[in-house]
């Protein structure tokens, strides 16, 4: 039985934060880390503030773990949009910014509130051994964004693009592939802009990873078009490549992506998808609808365009105001109900293009087992899809080949 102070981590938001709060998470070393937080004295609130609906989520959640009694601190995006608000409120013991997490032995010692918000220069430099409760490691490798999407805060709270040091990440594979994980996923705020500005490329880094023992499979968080070179599509028949791609188009009308301030062009994307998918590559992407100017006219559009492309995966959002960034005080406001149809009529499309992909894919799958229901066992395929296994012995965290499965509507399915 430690005296040690008990801290639970909420963590909200992207991958990026998933890696973050395992960075803070190695630097607790005079604390007890715990993963029930209903017995925590420390609660440190990982915060997201990608939309207006994130924040409240947020500060509902700051004020239920006040009321567990616990010492609250914030940190993540959030700190830069709502943290002065909720400090000043005393709602929060202590807000630091992303760029402080590595002192965060330190922070929690203090006995007077504090208000430490950093820097949007910084880049981490810790390593970390593992990643708890996870049988695939997210490896952060760059921060920030130079883009300007007109919906988006994220640069804002991010900075600008900047990417690790090459050698600190092939460190952290090294260790992380020592400690048993075989698949990796690179992420960041904008992870296809790793190395820009510099001598070096995500090809090839992905080629030193690959050389790395122990490495099985890598899969790319999120790219934009724009970004995958003739250097990176050499390495798609690499075995160590998931068969899955993440290529973020956001819209498919041209006038759409014009208001939305994108860097991607409908031609192109459409150009772009098809080639990766002559190339046996799943796609999945990032789309928003209902954007302030989304017309009845511009949504057909859209749609007709999204036809010609070979999309299996969509993550999809209704569009939701972000006080601060330019869309947030557009015209042309799109109602909840017509967004929501909309949505359907996406996931519908997409749904039904991912069905028919299993069916003309029926390969083997390599799937690392990582969630299990009674005798039932889940993971992901090289394809980024879904398998149920059925099974009398244990197969968490197994990577296994699939020879023999059914094809379902929602996943597939196998008995071993
Ligand atoms: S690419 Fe656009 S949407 Fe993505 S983080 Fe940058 S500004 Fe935001």
């Amino acid at each position: 039985m430690t005296n040690k102070q008990k801290v639970f981590i909420k963590t909200f938001g992207c991958r990026t934060n998933l890696f973050d709060s395992q960075v803070m998470l190695s630097h607790l070393e005079d604390f007890e880390i715990i993963e029930n937080e209903n017995e925590a004295d420390i609660i440190i609130v990982n915060s997201c503030t990608v939309t207006n609906g994130a924040d409240s989520g947020v500060r509902g959640y700051v004020n239920s773990a006040n009321k567990m009694g616990a010492k609250v601190y914030l940190t993540g995006c959030g700190a830069h949009t709502k943290g002065e608000s909720l400090f000043n409120a005393d709602k929060v013991f202590g807000v630091f910014g992303q760029s402080e997490k590595a002192k965060i032995n330190e922070m929690l010692k203090k006995e007077t509130k504090f208000y430490e918000i950093g820097d949007l220069d910084f880049i981490d430099d810790t390593v970390v051994e593992e990643f708890i409760g996870k049988s695939r490691a997210f490896i952060k490798i760059q921060e920030g964004c130079n883009f300007r999407c007109s919906y988006c805060i994220i640069p804002f709270v991010r900075g600008d693009a900047r990417s690790h040091d090459e050698e600190k990440i092939l460190e952290q594979i090294r260790r992380l592939a020592a400690n048993g994980f075989g698949e990796f996923v690179l992420t960041g705020t904008n992870v296809g802009s790793y190395g820009q500005g510099e001598k070096r490329s995500m090809a090839g880094l992905l080629k030193r990873m690959s050389q790395i023992k122990g490495v099985r499979r890598i899969r790319i968080g999120s790219m934009e078009p724009i970004q995958i070179t003739e250097e990176f599509k050499e390495l798609l028949g690499e075995p160590w490549l998931e068969k899955h791609l993440h290529v973020a188009i956001q819209h498919s009308s041209q006038e759409m992506l014009r208001i939305m301030n994108r860097r991607n062009r409908v031609e192109s994307d459409i150009k772009l998808l098809n080639e990766l998918s002559q190339k046996g590559f799943a796609l999945g992407t990032d789309f928003i609808v209902g954007h302030p100017g989304e017309t009845d006219a511009l949504w057909k559009e859209a749609m007709e365009n999204l036809k010609q492309m070979p999309l299996t995966h969509v993550h999809a959002f209704t569009y939701s105001k972000r006080d601060g960034t330019p869309s947030a005080t557009m015209k042309g406001e799109i109602n909840g109900l017509v967004s929501k149809e909309r949505m359907l009529e996406l996931n519908a499309l997409i749904t039904a293009n991912n069905l028919d992909f299993r069916q003309k894919h029926r390969v083997p799958l390599e799937v690392l087992i990582e969630s299990e229901k009674g005798n039932i066992y889940a993971g992901l395929d090289q394809f980024f899809n879904r398998i149920e296994v059925e099974c009398e012995h244990d197969l968490s965290g197994n990577w296994i080949t699939i020879e023999e499965y059914e094809i379902n509507e929602e996943a597939n399915y196998a008995r071993l």
